[in-house]
């Protein structure tokens, strides 16, 4: 118990590599871990780096599973879990997104193997101590520090293989978590200077990464600033914009990355009017008006950009409304029925 307006700060552990050329390191971490059996776990999209790090690691890779897919289904995890137990490994490797992420976490939390993963998107959950898992399309979530992987390592050389669409949306989903930390009711000096670096790291270096998909530098810049959002959704609770994404994602089986990319500018636009410290703190970080800055941003995505690209029915939004109201997350502007249809109804 803590005496009221007394903020509590919890950082969270765990060891960082950031730079090109840094997933050949991935051995001497397994070493250092004290680790000599290393299981690695990804995407198909990350078959080949998975070859290189297995040739790395020499006669310390005991086994791979490269079905890591969205959502952490129970029965993939299980199929994973099994050949991890029969290979006797004493350490996960993970390559690939958040899905690559969630299986390792899933298999930790299981096995209580550390982790060391190998993230080659924006989606930050390498540094959130949370796992979402679905069982027949049901998802449930944890929250516990033993999560957390204890070395995250940062490659932008891993990125250079995201198509553009994947690029924009990514970032967009790593700007969503920054973007909710600078309204978010636990946010403090410590969380307001990591969502501000985050904002004005990847909205400089998104456009220069679109424009020049190969500049390596200003991929490493996405790659941190992605970090450094995935820190703001450890730290702080996320509101209306992730519990959108949550609802209708769950819902409608909608893609993450895509989903978040097109609500951000919608529920910045309506939540800045009762958020003026957020309001000022986004102007400063991006030197404009925030809410044309991610607009401009999501539009310049090629697939879709709208609920109803996404087969969202117009019919069901109201539904949706209603169930976040019933229970909404903190969030600056209120939450009613009639509001967040609307909302929702400007995003379709
Ligand atoms: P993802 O990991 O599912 O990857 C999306 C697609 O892109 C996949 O087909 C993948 O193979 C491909 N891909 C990944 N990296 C690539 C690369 N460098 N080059 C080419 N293709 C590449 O997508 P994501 O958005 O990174 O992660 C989404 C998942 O992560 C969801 O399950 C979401 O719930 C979870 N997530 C969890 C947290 C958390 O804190 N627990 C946070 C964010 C996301």
């Amino acid at each position: 118990m803590t005496a009221a307006g007394v903020q509590v700060h919890e950082t969270t552990a765990g060891r960082v590599l950031l730079g090109p050329g840094a997933r050949r390191c991935v051995p001497s971490e397994v070493d250092r871990l004290r680790a000599e059996r290393a299981f690695v776990v990804s995407t198909r999209s990350a078959a080949h780096h998975v070859d290189e790090c297995l040739a790395d690691l020499g006669s310390r890779a005991v086994g791979r599973f490269d079905g890591a897919v969205v959502h952490t289904p129970v029965h993939v995890t299980e199929e994973a879990l099994a050949l991890v137990l029969a290979s006797r490994a004493d350490v996960i490797v993970a390559f690939g997104g958040g899905s690559a992420t969630g299986l390792s976490k899933a298999i930790s939390a299981r096995t209580g193997l550390p982790q060391v993963v190998v993230p080659t998107t924006y989606a930050g959950s390498e540094v959130t101590p949370v796992l979402g898992e679905t069982r027949d399309g049901a998802k449930t979530t944890r929250r516990d520090p033993a999560l957390l992987p204890d070395t995250v390592v940062y490659d932008p050389e891993l990125t250079l293989s995201m198509p553009r669409g994947l690029t924009l949306t990514s970032a967009l989903n790593a700007l969503a978590h920054a973007v909710e930390a600078t309204w978010a009711v636990d946010s403090s000096a410590y969380t307001d200077a990591l969502a501000t670096e985050a904002v004005s790291s990847i909205t400089q270096a998104l456009p220069l990464v679109l424009d020049s998909p190969t500049d390596l530098a200003a991929r490493g810049r996405l790659h941190s600033g992605a970090w450094l959002a995935g820190c703001c959704l450890a730290q702080t609770r996320m509101g209306l914009h992730h519990q959108l994404a949550h609802a209708l994602g769950g819902s409608f089986d909608l893609p993450h990355a895509e989903l978040h990319a097109l609500l951000l500018p919608h529920v910045t636009a309506y939540n800045l009017p009762a958020a003026p410290a957020a309001r000022e703190r986004l102007t400063r970080a991006v030197g404009d008006d925030p809410v044309q800055v991610l607009a401009d941003l999501a539009a310049q995505h090629d697939g879709a950009r709208r609920l109803r690209d996404l087969d969202v029915p117009r019919d069901a939004l109201r539904a949706v409304a209603e169930r976040v109201a019933a229970a909404p997350y903190p969030n600056p502007a209120p939450v009613d029925v009639d509001s967040v249809t609307g909302l929702l109804e400007r995003a379709w």
